[in-house]
């Protein structure tokens, strides 16, 4: 029995609003990995994480320093973007152990890359690109990613539905 689901989501703001609903299903914690070529649209997914928590500022792919971290006040959260990481053992020397032992959020783009060093995912999430909209699969593996997993599920009208 498959338990995740697919959303179509066609424009950014969409993707967006995809993200703030994550933000509210996963409570504050929880690791997401994000899957999806270059441009799939995983940071702006992030992006809207990060709205959905409060955060206005910038949001970029953290591809040089590979993490950043948001301290908000409704949840801590780590961005990590893993495309430029030579070695997984280099996350060790980062001390991302820190962020992992905290009650905190931690968001993967390139997750493979990490491999070995990386807590386990409550979700996968995999965006496939089409030309004016993406496909988000959203594949929990842990009881707290089912829960996401529903949440999403009972709340995905929105997405339509939202004035974008
Ligand atoms: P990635 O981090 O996966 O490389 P980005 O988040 O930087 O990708 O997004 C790449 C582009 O995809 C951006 O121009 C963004 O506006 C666009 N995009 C994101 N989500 C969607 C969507 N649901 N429909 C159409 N375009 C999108
Ligand atoms: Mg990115």
């Amino acid at each position: 029995m498959s338990e995740s689901i697919q959303l179509t989501l066609a424009g950014e703001a969409r993707m967006v609003a995809f993200g703030r609903l994550l933000a509210d299903a996963c409570q504050g914690y929880g690791t997401v990995y994000l899957q999806g070529n270059l441009g799939a649209g995983k940071t702006t997914l992030c992006r809207g994480v990060m709205r959905g928590f409060g955060y206005e500022g910038a949001v970029k792919s953290p591809t040089y320093t590979l993490v950043e971290p948001y301290e908000m006040e409704q949840a801590s959260v780590y961005h990590f973007d893993l495309y430029r990481l030579g070695d997984p053992e280099e996350l060790d020397f980062l001390g991302v152990r820190d962020y992992f032992d905290s009650p905190s959020l931690c968001l993967i783009e390139w997750p493979d890359r990490g491999k070995g060093f990386l807590p386990a995912a409550d979700i996968i999430l995999s965006i496939e690109y089409l030309p004016e909209a993406r496909i988000v699969t959203v594949d929990p593996q842990t009881g707290h990613g089912r829960a996401i997993c529903k949440t999403i599920a009972d709340r995905q009208g929105m997405l339509a539905e939202e004035v974008c």
